[in-house]
């Protein structure tokens, strides 16, 4: 048994997998190395998560935003971008484009929008409950205990809010004015009050080093998170990192990999942005070497150019019947089925 071999099984089977074996993983460049990788988390996979590929629905209702994320171009300094916010009705008919498909699951994304009050997204919540069978999932940042309480008692069942890096001086250098901490105390509450809770990272964040993306994938075998969105960076043009080059595609694919190995039956995407940083689709490559889950977007076309975390992001057409045949491309690639069942989390024990 080669060594790769040997600490992917290592791993594989450790309550606390070892950071340095992790680092090791990723550091492996040959191709008959990465696709032994790419394997091992396929067969992981199949045995924790099926054959099914899950489908999630995407609005994003506000690009408004009081953050100044070093990496993103819904930064509030970027005063090129004219802002929206969806009312109820629109997102209501986005709900219904997304239900059109069977998709039973849908994400309500936005930049942190204070002026979207508590209230009012607990109102949208009800009324998205009142008319669908679906699953609802937040997006939304960081807010308060309250807030939080607020939207699980409305019927939220699940909340993304990405680490982005574990690393406490690499995350607060890239997001000025917030706290890392803060951030951890926000997914302990979120868990606390019943959400199936998602992370993720960045990868290729300017300073950020295999033995920091070691340490996320160990942080989250800790804390059980039911999903993990791992993408890789893109710059947008309009911030700090705009000069910066596109996170590795490779690299993303290990990081999901070994996250698939370590973590066993969490939901992982093959994120967007794998399927907008290159010349072709990588989201492929991504439901290859881990991934089960695939997000389609359905914010109204004349929105979604505006909602521009990074270039390229906003190129779809929203038509049903492209969607359609989109799917049935990935399905083809994949040789694997979609599932349309509402996709609970896999995750048993907190
Ligand atoms: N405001 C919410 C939050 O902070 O969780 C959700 C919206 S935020 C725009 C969604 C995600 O976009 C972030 O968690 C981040 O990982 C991703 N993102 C933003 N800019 C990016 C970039 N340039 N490249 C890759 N991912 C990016």
């Amino acid at each position: 048994m080669t060594k790769t071999e040997a600490l992917l099984h290592r791993i594989y089977e450790a309550e606390e997998p070892d950071r340095a074996d992790i680092e090791y993983l990723l550091s492996r460049e040959s191709p008959g190395e990465m696709s032994m990788i790419f394997h091992f988390a396929d067969e992981v996979r199949r045995e924790y998560s099926g054959e099914g590929i899950l489908l999630r629905g995407i609005v994003e209702f506000s690009s408004y935003c009081v953050n100044t994320c070093a990496y993103c171009g819904l930064n509030r300094n970027n005063i090129l971008l004219p802002r929206y916010r969806l009312s109820q009705d629109e997102i209501l008919e986005s709900i219904t484009q997304m239900s059109a498909l069977g998709i039973k699951t849908v994400v309500l994304q936005s930049g942190e929008d204070y002026c979207m009050e508590a209230v009012l997204l607990k109102e949208t919540i009800e009324a998205v409950k009142e008319r669908f069978d679906v699953a609802v999932t937040l997006s939304v940042g960081e807010r308060s205990v309250q807030d939080y309480a607020l939207w699980r008692q409305a019927g939220a069942e699940r909340y993304l809010l990405k680490i982005e890096t574990t690393d406490q001086s690499l995350y607060e250098s890239l997001h000025q004015g917030m706290s890392f901490q803060h951030r951890i105390d926000c997914l302990r509450t979120l868990q606390s009050l019943g959400f199936q809770t998602g992370s993720g990272t960045i990868i290729g964040l300017k300073g950020q080093t295999l033995a920091m993306i070691a340490g996320d994938i160990v942080f989250f075998k800790k804390n059980k998170f039911d999903m993990l969105g791992i993408g890789p960076f893109i710059p947008h043009p309009v911030t700090e990192l705009a000069k910066e080059p596109c996170g590795d595609v490779n690299l993303t694919l290990k990081v999901l990999a070994l996250t698939r190995i370590v973590t066993k039956n969490a939901h992982l995407p093959a994120t967007t942005a794998l399927g907008s940083i290159g010349e072709r689709d990588f989201k492929i490559d991504g439901l290859c070497a881990g991934a089960n889950v695939v997000m389609l977007n359905f914010t109204p076309r004349k929105y979604a150019q505006l909602y521009e975390i990074y270039p390229g992001k906003g190129n779809h057409d929203g038509l049903t019947a492209s969607y359609r045949s989109y799917l049935r491309r990935l399905s083809d690639a994949t040789g694997r089925p979609f599932d349309l069942s509402r996709g609970d989390s896999l995750v048993q024990s907190r």
